[in-house]
């Protein structure tokens, strides 16, 4: 009896301890919710103003019949360039926290990723080219559809290469797209800083930064590369980089073709 009584307050015990344990997991959950509904509000209420603050700086600085003294034009363009700057934060932090939420809107759509990709990249040429760099691209055909949104790979091209270009001051940036097994693989590779091997397993967390970090511009947040990773999960893909101080850094994101691994109700209507 005593040994079966021993054996009952143990398994109460446990019993306990298990309740305790998942509603420690509960409340931990509901405390994650709530801060990503926090984030995701924020974001949201911080974008109305600034995007109503923006309008009329941006349309001064337009409009050819209102003169401005050289000064005024300086300072309307400090205003205009750090606006755009936090709005682009803002913005990056509100796909972020949708996404981590599971809330994102996306629409899978049957893509020439080549053709895609290669319009994206044609955007920065320019840019490439004013710092002293060169830009390759190899954009290889597939072969088989790749179903992307659109615009969620426009943040990933868009994230990896502004980061090419932020942290590279010789050499050059190269862009290839490629078929490679079951899945489309593109990589950004640059002959830049590099990233130290101690902040590799890092750099993909949110607003992490690498310290001392040499850059062209220290505009950043650390939300760029995590942006990136939440955005091709979403695919079924994945991101990984390879890096070596003072020598480059490759990004490679394999994103795998077909749709058969994405949910039915995010593809576009009427296509198959
Ligand atoms: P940030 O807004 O700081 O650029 P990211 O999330 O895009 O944020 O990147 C995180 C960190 O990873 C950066 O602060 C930078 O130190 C490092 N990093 C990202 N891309 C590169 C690159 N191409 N070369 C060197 N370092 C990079």
């Amino acid at each position: 009896l005593q040994l079966l009584s021993r054996q009952v307050v143990a398994d109460v015990a446990r019993v306990r301890a298990y309740e305790q344990e998942k509603q420690r997991a509960e409340q931990l959950e509901a405390l994650d919710r709530a801060k990503t509904a926090f984030f995701s509000n924020v974001s949201h209420e911080f974008r109305t103003p600034l995007t109503l603050m923006l309008a009329p700086v941006e349309d001064a600085l337009a409009d050819t019949e209102e003169v401005l003294a050289p000064r005024q034009r300086e300072r309307l363009s400090l205003v205009q360039r750090n606006g755009t700057r936090l709005l682009k934060l803002v913005n990056s932090l509100l796909d972020y926290s949708r996404l981590e939420a599971g809330r994102a809107k996306v629409a899978y759509q049957s893509t020439d990723l080549p053709a895609f990709t290669a319009e994206l990249v044609s955007h920065f040429e320019s840019a490439v080219r004013r710092a002293g760099l060169v830009l390759t691209v190899e954009l290889a055909t597939l072969g088989e559809p790749v179903w992307v949104d659109r615009e969620a790979w426009e943040k990933v091209v868009f994230n990896l290469l502004s980061n090419a270009l932020k942290y590279t001051f010789e050499g050059n940036i190269a862009v290839s797209l490629r078929a490679e097994g079951a899945e489309a693989v593109l990589r950004v590779r640059d002959t830049g800083t590099g990233i130290p091997a101690q902040a590799l397993p890092h750099v993909f967390e949110r607003f992490h930064r690498v310290e001392g970090a040499r850059a062209r511009s220290h505009e950043g947040s650390g939300i760029g590369l995590s942006l990136v990773q939440e955005l091709v999960k979403l695919h079924g893909g994945s991101v990984s980089v390879h890096s070596a101080l003072e020598q480059g850094s490759t990004f490679t994101v394999r994103v795998p073709f077909g749709k058969d691994h994405l949910s039915r109700e995010h593809l576009l209507p009427g296509l198959t």
